[in-house]
């Protein structure tokens, strides 16, 4: 099992949860009339969080044999977008950043598409979420664990080294070339963290893995291949209270094709002084971003849902609502007081 996941409240981190299905007695489509039941899966060491992939199949072989492909590619996923852990015979976003300021490095196509899909997200969101933002994050992500480990001696990261940290990092510092297929940071000290983007992105490569009509959810990412059992029938996806418990609900949405995902202050902080500091950094402050509790956008691709959702929880609602209507996204927004936003599109999807 994966070192941090240890640390992690699992039911806490949940944010989206899918909340129906039961046995499904309708034939196929395909006028095959073998009954089709509904079957669960769940992962604990992905992506330091839960993952839950829902579906329909004739039984729980084929239902463990239609998920084997997509369970392949999202492990592959999960080494490769690391930052953290080495695999044996791999090179993955650790080898780009072990190499910073020494070597490009020659990695899989799938890391030069998330990196150049990151570059993108950086001029979308006008450098909100900026994945070479690393050496400011790490400071943030050892004060947390620290915190998380001895709750007394918790504290908060000095400003100067912070400051200090943001002059390793830059868009520019990352150099991508695709001919052939490596990867570069220019400074020795720069660092990538790929965790506002990589899960997000994983889940919509590995669900094409999977048949149509199946629910994933990784922790607050959750992408659906199609209504139930490939039919029409929506999934309806809770979306938690950050005030409340992890099956307190603020909305529900429906859910036939594509993805709702959310950025909470409540999935990952520690507490100093009686203060909760969360883990989106804005970078402009060097600090958690305050304006949301919670961000949840709703769109066809996970990877950019998870990148907009990260960045429209540290912008004011008008410049959010224009990039993500730009991006044919919808979003909703649950602000320090419990007051709840919606795009009109998004609330049309509520389940009623
Ligand atoms: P998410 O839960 O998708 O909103 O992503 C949060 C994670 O993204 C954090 O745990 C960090 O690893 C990373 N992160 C936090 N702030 C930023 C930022 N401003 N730009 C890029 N990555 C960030
Ligand atoms: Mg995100």
């Amino acid at each position: 099992m994966h070192k941090r996941i240890k640390k992690i409240l699992i039911p806490l981190l949940i944010g989206i949860v899918f909340l129906c299905g039961c046995a499904a007695k309708e034939p196929t489509p395909a006028g095959d009339f073998q009954q089709l039941e509904a079957y669960q899966e769940t992962y604990f060491s992905l992506f330091d969080t839960v993952t839950i992939v829902k579906g329909y199949a004739v039984d729980e072989k084929a239902f463990h044999e239609a998920l084997k492909p997509f369970y392949e590619e999202f492990l592959l996923c999960h080494e490769l977008f690391d930052i953290y852990e080495e695999y044996p015979n791999l090179l993955n976003v650790k080898t780009i950043n072990d190499n910073a300021g020494i070597a490009p490095v020659e990695v899989d196509e799938r890391i030069i598409s998330l990196l150049t899909f990151c570059k993108d997200v950086y001029d979308m969101t006008g450098g909100a979420v900026d994945v070479t933002l690393g050496p400011v994050l790490s400071i943030w992500h050892n004060a947390r664990e620290a915190g998380e480990n001895n709750p007394e001696d918790a504290y908060l990261p000095d400003m100067e080294e912070l400051k200090a940290a943001k002059q390793h990092c830059g868009i520019d510092k990352l150099v991508i070339d695709e001919s052939a297929s490596t990867v570069m940071l220019t400074d020795v000290n720069a660092r990538l963290d790929v965790g506002a983007i990589a899960k997000g992105y994983a889940i919509q490569m590995a669900s094409k893995k999977l048949p149509e009509g199946y629910l994933i959810s990784v922790g607050g990412n959750v992408v659906a291949t199609g209504g139930k059992e490939g039919g029409d029938t929506p999934w309806v996806i809770g979306i938690r209270n950050p005030n409340g418990a992890a099956d307190d609900y603020v909305e529900k949405v429906t859910l036939v094709n594509g993805s709702v995902v959310t950025s909470g202050d409540y999935q990952r902080f520690y507490t100093v002084d009686g203060v909760n500091y969360h883990h989106i950094i804005d970078p402009s402050t060097l600090m958690p971003g305050s304006r949301w509790r919670s961000v949840t956008i709703l769109c066809e691709d996970s990877g950019l849902a998870d990148a907009l959702s990260t960045a429209v929880f540290l912008m004011d609602r008008e410049s959010g609502e224009k990039i993500v209507l730009a991006e044919g996204a919808e979003a909703m927004w649950v602000d320090q007081d419990g007051n709840v936003y919606y795009t009109e599109g998004f609330k049309e999807r509520l389940k009623k």
